[in-house]
């Protein structure tokens, strides 16, 4: 092992030297080669992030927020917030299509499909085939660009279009490259494999984006810079997956297709904060995570300008927040039992990562149970139930199991879920204008008008199950007088609250023909499942659904856009994104998309009605 590890190291350093002035030469962009790289940094807690920030931690993101850049970048920072169920999955498609799990069909990390009864779980065995599921009504990014416009290196959607059968056809990208020799290196205890997968991310990115001749040599020299700059130690660990990880693409680099520039659109997620907040929690060892990111984005920063990218905007966000499970046995259990007991319902579990022997007895599954749960992130669970015992009856669309879905007479059943020890607030529709959210202090009810674009919210029994502990006096005072307003009117007045854009993100999913019947948040602390799992995010509580929002580029005008979200007076949403993306890139959303299939060229019209606007930022 340490021989395979030290010919690497000395294989990467001769690389280095061989690396000569010419591949530093400058290629001069203009304007119009303006090109954007989004970097989801995934399970992300805004309040943690900024405190981080505030406190000097993240060195190259302050950089990026300090507009002192000798070479016209500007920079700008806000909160923003994600979608509900703020998870992995159903939290990316807001930035690569513009929208919310109810257009998305995205709505939950694993789900039910009652169209084809099949039950899909992405973080596991159906992780490929989120791109099938997710709309074909809308593209995604890489669909509304030539292939060669984009890029995406473990972007979990990725769709380019999709077969005549249906299944996606890929743009350029790759989930992974170089698992096999990682694992030879052994170095693996679970915290260092996690940084490893991010090593691997960027340098497979890198390698792939800027042509062989440029990435030889600058991705170590890069790296090394900034580690310098910082004057930190080195993480031998880190410096090793640097290194191995540089090296193997180096030596595949012959072999593989490449772009050989950077193409107008590249994403790119690193994974660290949400895999170590799963597994350690949300204390030093994640805060440590998004210190590393820090380090990372930097070094990508590095590196572009080593190559002669000159005119690239760096758009950084998150999909979702996280918060720390307590570490006691009765703070992580299965709240499906618990459910099927008191409601003397037979619902079925969800799988944790395979869906094939679920599929494979779906029908008898059907037959077998009166509902299935998926669970998401952990903290949110939605329970799909059918109306008639049996199965029998063909599932319509919307609302598929109407009965369960629309049903008052279902209200003493949920109520009984609230008293479970796990629960934090249950939400469900009671009819096409009207969603219940129920804890065990209260009731409230938002009525929709019937074009489904202004709200009333009101207080029916008790405690206001999200917004008792607000002291905002609009906020209050809509709430008493049961005033109709726009949803975004909502989102101005919640921004604050713990649960931040809630009336919208409510009605989008119990809206949804992929979502349950019922959805329900876990408490703060609590793990509804056991994986044991020591941080959660999926619910809507703030903690959950803020998420940063960064942007650092030469087209921007931070003025202009200081002043736009003082009037825009919400945070922006992650649905923002996309437009925003697309106004940088100076294309318009289309309203039809072409692409290969069968050596032919085919052209679909798509639906422009995307969710998110495009935040007034630019020049
Ligand atoms: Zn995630």
């Amino acid at each position: 092992m340490k021989t395979l590890f030290s010919f690497f190291i000395f294989f990467s350093i001769s690389l280095l030297h061989q690396e000569s002035k010419k591949n530093q030469r400058n290629l001069a962009s203009s304007e119009s080669d303006h090109k954007v790289i989004f970097l989801l940094l995934d399970g992300v807690n805004e309040t943690i992030f900024k405190d981080l920030l505030d406190k000097g931690s993240l060195p190259h993101f302050s950089q990026m927020l300090e507009n002192k850049d000798p070479n016209g970048y500007k920079g700008i920072y806000t909160p923003a917030t994600s979608v509900w169920p703020s998870t992995t999955g159903p939290g990316y498609a807001p930035f690569i299509m513009g929208l919310y799990p109810q257009k998305s069909n995205l709505t939950g990390i694993r789900l039910f499909n009652r169209e084809t009864k099949k039950y899909r779980i992405f973080a596991g065995s159906d992780l490929l085939k989120i791109n099938n599921e997710v709309s074909k009504e809308f593209p995604t990014i890489y669909e509304v660009f030539e292939k060669d416009q984009t890029f995406s290196q473990t972007g979990f959607i990725f769709r380019r279009g999709w077969k005549a059968d249906g299944s996606y056809i890929k743009p350029h990208a790759s989930i992974t490259s170089i698992t096999a020799l990682c694992e030879k290196l052994k170095l693996d205890d679970a915290e260092s494999k996690i940084y490893k997968t991010d090593y691997k991310t960027i340098n497979s990115f890198l390698s792939k984006t800027s042509g062989k001749k440029r990435f030889q040599g600058a991705a170590e020299r890069s790296f090394f810079n900034v580690k310098k700059r910082l004057g930190k130690k080195m993480n031998p660990l880190h410096v090793g997956f640097h290194l191995m990880a540089s090296s193997f693409e180096k030596i595949i680099f012959r072999g593989r297709k490449s772009l050989n520039q950077l193409p107008k659109f590249s994403f790119m997620s690193l994974h660290a904060p949400d895999s170590i907040a799963h597994k350690y929690g949300v204390g030093e060892k994640y805060k440590n995570a998004i210190i590393e990111l820090d380090f990372m984005v930097g070094w990508i920063r590095e590196y572009l300008e080593m190559i002669g990218e000159h005119n690239v905007s760096l758009i950084i966000s998150s999909d979702h927040g996280v918060d720390p499970v307590e570490n006691v046995i009765k703070h992580h259990h299965r709240l499906v039992d618990q459910i099927s007991e008191s409601l003397s319902l037979k619902i079925r579990d969800s799988e944790k990562r395979f869906s094939n022997k679920f599929n494979r007895k779906m029908k008898k599954e059907l037959i077998d149970h009166d509902g299935f749960s998926s669970i998401s992130g952990n903290a949110n669970m939605q329970l799909y139930l059918k109306n008639d015992p049996q199965w029998k009856k063909k599932l319509s669309d919307l609302p598929s199991f109407k009965g369960m879905r629309y049903s008052q007479f279902f209200l003493p059943l949920i109520k009984k879920i609230t008293k479970l020890q796990s629960t934090e607030n249950v939400y469900f529709q009671i009819n096409p204008s009207q969603y219940m959210i129920l804890n065990q202090e209260g009731v409230s009810q938002i009525t929709m008008n019937s074009d489904k674009t202004k709200a009333s919210y009101q207080v029916l029994e008790g405690k206001d199950p999200l917004f008792h502990q607000s002291k905002d006096q609009e906020l209050l005072k809509a709430i008493k007088n049961k005033q109709t307003l726009s949803l975004e009117q909502w989102a101005i007045i919640t921004k604050d609250s713990n649960y931040p854009d809630s009336i919208q993100q409510i009605v989008q999913l119990l809206d949804s023909k992929r979502g349950g019947d019922i959805f329900i948040d876990a408490k703060v602390g609590y793990e509804p499942w056991d994986e044991m799992q020591a941080g959660v995010h999926g619910a809507l509580r703030k903690d959950h659904i803020r998420v940063p929002l960064l942007i650092s580029s030469k087209i921007l005008d931070e003025q202009k856009a200081r002043q736009f979200f003082k009037d825009l007076k919400r945070f922006p949403r992650t649905v923002d994104v996309y437009p925003t993306i697309l106004k940088a890139l100076d294309t318009p959303i289309p309203s039809s998309i072409s692409f290969k299939r069968d050596k032919k060229t085919v052209t679909i019209p798509v639906r422009t009605d995307i969710d998110g606007v495009s935040l007034d930022i630019w020049k």
